[in-house]
C-alpha cells in the first residue's frame, strides 16, 4: 500500500495528515505556534517554530497512523502564501522573523510605488494588484532592516522563500519554491513563470538570494532519512487556495470553489489562459504538473466571512458559539428588512475599499437579534455573489456550480442561502479538508500512487447538493437593495 503524508502549513498552526491510496485520513496531528505582534499592524512568525510544529506534528501523525515510514510514498505540502522567510543558507537559521501576508508595515513604500506609477506595469506582469499583502515589499523591508542585507543576498549568502521555500529546504536542503507560491510574490513574470528582472530591479531584490521556482508536482527533493525514519521524496509544493482549488478537483476551466473560513476565498480556474481583470480580481498560478503547462486562476476574496459570525458571538454576544448562528437566524423567516454589510475591515474586490466600515442597515422597533444573525449569513453570501459575478464578467464564462468548503460551509442555512442568492447550485463534498487533500492529491500524482487526474474523480464524493429556492424577480430585488446597502458602506473612513 501506498501512503502520502500531506503537510498543511496554515497561518495560525501547522497539521498533519497520513491518507491511504483511497485519501481516506488515517491520522493527524496539528499544533498551534506562537503570533507575534510588534506593532499595530505587523504579524509575525518565528520560523524556526513553524519548522519544529511541522516536524513535530509529521512524526506525530506517522506513529498514529502505524505506518511505517518507508511506506509512504511521498509527502505533499501545502502551506500560508505570501509570508516570506529569510534565513543564513549555511546555518539553515532564520535571520530574521517571518512577515506574515497579513502584515501591513509596508504601507507606505508601497503607496510611494503607487504614486510613481507602477501599479498597471506590476499587474500587467504579476497579475497581482499593488499591495502589502504580497511578498516583494516585506522582503525588501527585511534587507534595509538586517546589517549588510543587500550585499549578504547579493553574494548568496542569504536564502529567502515563502513557507513551501521553507520547509523544503529543512526537509531536502533544497532551495526552491514552486510557482503557485511564487506567483504570489510579486516578483515573478506570470507568463513566463520566471523571476522577473525589471520587478527584482523596482523592489532592489538581488537575485542570488530567491530560490528556483519548479513544478507543483514530481520529485521536489527527498527528505533527510533522519528526520521521519526514511528518505521521503517530496512530491507536492502548492500554496493553500490552489491546493482548495485542486482538492476540489476544479480541474477544467469554470469550475469553481469558494472556501468559507475566517475569510472567503474564491478562485475559478481558467486552464492555459492567464486571464487579466477588469474588476480587480488577481490572476494566479493555479499549478504546474510535471513538465505540463502552466495553469491560472482568478482569484477574489473576501475579508469578513466566518469572521462576521464570530463578531455575533464575541462583539455582539448574541451567541455563544459559532454553530449557534444557525438555530437564531432560523426562527426568523428572513431578515425583516435587515441588511449587514460587513465591511469591519474594508470591502476586498470588487470593491477595494479600504475606508469601508460595517453597515447594518433596515433596523426597525420589530427587529431581534434573529433577524440580525439571518442578515449576517445574507450579508457573507452577498459578498460571494459579487465575486461570483465579478468572475463570470472578467472570464467571458457562466459559473453552473459553486463546491465549497473551510469551516463554515459545515453551515447548511448558510449554503442554502447562498445558492438562492446566486441562483447557482452549491456542492458540498464529504470531504472538506480540501487544503490538505490537494497537496496529497498533487504528491501522489507526482510519485505515481494515481496515474492521471481522471483516477481521483472517483474518490471525490459529494456530501449535499443546494439547489436554489427563490425566483430570479425575488434574488434581483434582493441584490437591489444589497448594492444600495454597499454605497452606505463605502467611503466611510476618509
Ligand atoms: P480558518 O481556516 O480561517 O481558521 P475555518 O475553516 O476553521 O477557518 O472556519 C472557521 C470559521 O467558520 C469561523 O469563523 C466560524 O465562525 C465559522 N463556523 C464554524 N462552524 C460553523 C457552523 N457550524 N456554522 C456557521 N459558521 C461556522
Amino acid at each position: 500500500m501506498k501512503h502520502i503524508l500531506a503537510l498543511d502549513q496554515g497561518t495560525t498552526s501547522s497539521r498533519a495528515i497520513v491518507y491511504d491510496d483511497q485519501l481516506r485520513a488515517l491520522a493527524s496531528a496539528q499544533k498551534e505556534f506562537t503570533q507575534h505582534f510588534p506593532q499595530p499592524g505587523w504579524v509575525e512568525h518565528d520560523a524556526s517554530e513553524i519548522w519544529a510544529s511541522v516536524l513535530a506534528t509529521a512524526r506525530e501523525a506517522i506513529a498514529k497512523s502505524g505506518v511505517s515510514p518507508g511506506d509512504i510514498a511521498s509527502i505533499g505540502i501545502t502551506n500560508q502564501r505570501e509570508t516570506i522567510v529569510v534565513w543564513d543558507r549555511k546555518s539553515g537559521e532564520p535571520v530574521h522573523r517571518a512577515i506574515v501576508w497579513q502584515d501591513r508595515r509596508t504601507g507606505d513604500y508601497v503607496s510611494a510605488l503607487r504614486e510613481a506609477g507602477k501599479e498597471i506595469f506590476i499587474q500587467q506582469r504579476t497579475g497581482l494588484l499593488l499591495d502589502p499583502y504580497f511578498s516583494a515589499s516585506k522582503l525588501h523591508w527585511i534587507l534595509r532592516q538586517i546589517p549588510d542585507g543587500h550585499a549578504r543576498a547579493a553574494s548568496g549568502d542569504l536564502a529567502a522563500g515563502t513557507v513551501d521555500s521553507w520547509m523544503i529546504f529543512k526537509l531536502t536542503g533544497e532551495h526552491v519554491t514552486d510557482v503557485s507560491n511564487a506567483s504570489r510574490t510579486m516578483l515573478m513574470n506570470i507568463r513566463t513563470g520566471r523571476w522577473d528582472e525589471d520587478l527584482l530591479a523596482l523592489f532592489d531584490i538581488p537575485r542570488a538570494i530567491l530560490p528556483k521556482i519548479v513544478s507543483n508536482s514530481g520529485t521536489l527533493g527527498v527528505s533527510d532519512a533522519a528526520l521521519l525514519g526514511a528518505a521521503l521524496p517530496v512530491g507536492s509544493a502548492i500554496g493553500d487556495q490552489q491546493s482548495a482549488l485542486f482538492g476540489q478537483l476544479c480541474t477544467k476551466p469554470g469550475l469553481v470553489k469558494c472556501t468559507y473560513g475566517t475569510g472567503c476565498f474564491m478562485l475559478a480556474f481558467t486552464g492555459v489562459d492567464a486571464i487579466s481583470s477588469s474588476n480587480r480580481l488577481l490572476t494566479t498560478v493555479a499549478w504546474k504538473i510535471g513538465d505540463g503547462p502552466m495553469q491560472y486562476a482568478l482569484e477574489g476574496s473576501v475579508f469578513m466571512g466566518g469572521a462576521s459570525i464570530q463578531w455575533l458571538r464575541d462583539g455582539l454576544g448574541i451567541i455563544k458559539s459559532a454553530p449557534e448562528v444557525n438555530d437564531l437566524a432560523s426562527r426568523v423567516a428572513d431578515s425583516g428588512g435587515v441588511v449587514l454589510v460587513p465591511a469591519f475591515t474594508g470591502l476586498g474586490a470588487p470593491y477595494w475599499d479600504p475606508t469601508a466600515r460595517g453597515t447594518l442597515l433596515g433596523l426597525s422597533r420589530g427587529t431581534t437579534a434573529a433577524h440580525i444573525a439571518r442578515a449576517t449569513l445574507e450579508g457573507i453570501c452577498f459578498q460571494v455573489a459579487d465575486l461570483v459575478s465579478a468572475m463570470e464578467k472578467d472570464s467571458g464564462r457562466k459559473i453552473a456550480v459553486l463546491r465549497v468548503d473551510g469551516g463554515a460551509c459545515a453551515s447548511d442555512l448558510l449554503m442554502q442561502t447562498q445558492a438562492d442568492l446566486l441562483g447557482l447550485t452549491v456542492e458540498r463534498p464529504k470531504n472538506i479538508e480540501t487544503t490538505a487533500l490537494g497537496a496529497a492529491m498533487l504528491a501522489g500524482l507526482g510519485s505515481g500512487v494515481w496515474p492521471d487526474i481522471d483516477s481521483l474523480v472517483s474518490i471525490r464524493e459529494v456530501d449535499r447538493k443546494f439547489a436554489p429556492t427563490i425566483t430570479i424577480k425575488d434574488r434581483s430585488a434582493r441584490v437591489k437593495v444589497w448594492k444600495k446597502a454597499v454605497k452606505r458602506a463605502q467611503k466611510w473612513e476618509l
